[in-house]
């Protein structure tokens, strides 16, 4: 069926601006490292980008790398965006990344220029666009002198292939640094992509500082711990379910028996403010304005209606932030 995008889409989302950019982004937005690739039914994750849109999540995050294999989302992703997204293409925000391993040899993997030049040609002609609008370092290169680096990503902004660029799992250090040589390029950063959830809080010791200082704005990815912060294991491990999958980055000795209580814990909270437990951990995630979206995975559609609703009910009293750092401790 031809889709035609829901004329209420932007009446409930809100848009956040990102650092000292021109560019606001959805409080919400969807990721595509689960769910896209070649073992997911292609119908399923049209579902789930239209239901995104319709809410008014904008932005669709991508990698080299996502999958499985590598590079299947963005080939699915391309296919759907012929499909169904052309027309609203100035509507969105896409991202995509390269960093991580992605093909044989010295040139497919980490932060050269040659890597980063030719990775971003190929995710174009997977998804079939002329350009990305936010270009990602996925990870510092320890290797690569970073003035490399950075000269690749402005190459790419100033060839048009790229209109902003984001660094993604770089230290506040080695952020800070990036920063600096971007600017002297005149392609200041747009953004950075950490990880960041009640359960991984390495960036408020320093980055969120080095953020606000250099007006770059974040993204916080897997918010929701991969599925840990919501109601998905309170009864057990659903045959459905991330921990079930045999996923390297969740699986079930992960979900202790002191993890459950704290979630049990999280739960009875989020209940008694009126919201899911994956509600409160966004609107956890977003409180003050240091971090501009949450990047959410989705298996549903009804995850990104759970997700979105969370903006009825954002904010927290001094003494609801202090029973969450109670249950974290
Ligand atoms: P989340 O922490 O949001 O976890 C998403 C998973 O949680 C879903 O796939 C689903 O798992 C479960 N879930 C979501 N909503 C609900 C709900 N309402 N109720 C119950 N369970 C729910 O994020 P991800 O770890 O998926 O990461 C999100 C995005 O972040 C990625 O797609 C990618 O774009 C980005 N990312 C970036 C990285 C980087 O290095 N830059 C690294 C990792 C992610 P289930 O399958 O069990 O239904």
């Amino acid at each position: 069926m031809v889709y035609h995008a829901s004329p209420a889409r932007y009446e409930s989302m809100e848009y956040r601006r990102c650092g000292r950019s021109g560019l606001k982004l959805p409080a919400v937005s969807l990721g595509l490292w689960h769910n896209f690739g070649d073992t997911t039914l292609l119908e399923n994750s049209r579902q789930l980008l239209r239901r995104a849109f319709d809410l008014g999540i904008t932005h669709f995050d991508l990698a080299n790398n996502y999958g499985p294999p590598p590079g299947s989302a963005e080939l699915n992703f391309g296919r759907i965006l012929k499909e169904d997204f052309l027309p609203y293409r100035d509507e969105l925000i896409i991202s995509s990344k390269a960093g991580y391993t992605m093909w044989d040899g010295p040139y497919g993997d980490w932060g050269s220029k040659k890597y980063l030049v030719s990775s971003l040609d190929q995710s174009l002609r997977r998804m079939g666009l002329e350009y990305v609008d936010i270009f990602y370092h996925h990870r510092p290169d320890p290797d690569t002198p970073l003035e490399e680096t950075m000269a690749a990503l402005d190459l790419l902004v100033r060839q048009g292939k790229a209109l902003y660029i984001g660094l993604s799992n770089y230290p506040a250090e080695r952020a800070r640094q990036a920063f600096e040589i971007l600017n002297q390029l005149g392609t200041p950063c747009l953004i950075h992509q950490p990880k960041y959830s009640m359960y991984e809080r390495g960036i408020e010791a320093q980055l969120l500082d080095t953020l606000a200082e250099h007006g770059v704005g974040s993204i916080a990815f897997s918010p929701l711990a991969g599925g840990q912060l919501t109601d998905r294991y309170l009864h057990g491990i659903p045959e459905d379910s991330r921990a079930a999958s045999g996923s390297r980055f969740l699986n079930p000795e992960q979900l202790t028996e002191e993890k459950l209580a704290q979630v049990r814990a999280l739960n009875a909270l989020a209940q008694r403010r009126g919201q899911k437990l994956s509600q409160m951990a966004l609107a956890w995630a977003l409180r003050g304005d240091r971090v501009t979206s949450v990047l959410i995975g989705a298996s549903k559609t009804s995850q990104i209606d759970d997700a979105v609703g969370m903006l009825q009910n954002r904010d927290f009293s001094p003494q609801e932030l202090e029973e969450i750092e109670k249950i974290l401790m």
